[in-house]
């Protein structure tokens, strides 16, 4: 198994239901084991600043799924969730989910480039992303610890509980 930290993201119809589902659908892909997800947070939108604010969490899941295979999956619960694909970059969507790390992997290709190219500067991904797992370090051998010190709580509001998951057997 691979621990791999996957940022869940939305803002729209219903954000809080869109990242309960994606997180049950998580415990249902194959080969993994949903591990935990963190408290759920609301932030400012990157890009077009016209659309609703996110709901952000990561979630911990461990894997023996490839990381193109689990990207595979990951677009499928998108699309499953209504996720429309438009020519606007960052604009709103019911749900995005990113694959933040993968193990201590280092990927660069078309598809997929891990870990995630910009979670080292937003905010809501690193503060979640510390509540499991604060003394995580990045294959570069930076510590999430240095990244947030130099990434403010800016625009960042925490606003509940981590969701129950539901006990798999
Ligand atoms: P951002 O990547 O800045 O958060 P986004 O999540 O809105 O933006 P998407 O439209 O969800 O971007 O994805 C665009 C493409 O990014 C996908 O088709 C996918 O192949 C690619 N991609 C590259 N690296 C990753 C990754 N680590 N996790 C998920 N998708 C990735
Ligand atoms: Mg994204
Ligand atoms: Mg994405």
């Amino acid at each position: 198994m691979e621990r791999v930290y996957i940022g869940l993201g939305s803002n729209l119809a219903e954000p809080q239901e869109q990242l309960r589902a994606a997180l049950q659908a998580l415990q249902g892909l194959p080969d993994s084991q949903l591990s935990r997800c963190s408290s759920l947070y609301a932030s400012d939108p990157l890009g077009p600043p016209d659309q609703p604010r996110y709901v952000n969490a990561v979630a911990a899941l461990d894997t023996r799924l490839e990381p193109h295979e689990l990207l595979d999956h990951l677009q499928h619960i998108e699309l499953e969730q209504g996720r429309q694909r438009k020519a606007e970059r960052w604009g709103p969507r019911t749900l995005d989910l990113d694959i933040l790390l993968f193990g201590q992997r280092l990927l660069n290709d078309e598809r997929l480039t891990v870990p995630h190219y910009h979670m080292h500067a937003r905010a809501f991904v690193l503060y979640p992303l510390a509540e499991l797992a604060p003394d995580l370090q990045l294959p570069d051998g930076r510590t999430l610890a240095t990244l947030l010190s130099a990434c403010p709580f800016t625009g960042l509001e925490r606003i509940a509980e981590a969701p129950l998951l539901a006990v798999t057997t």
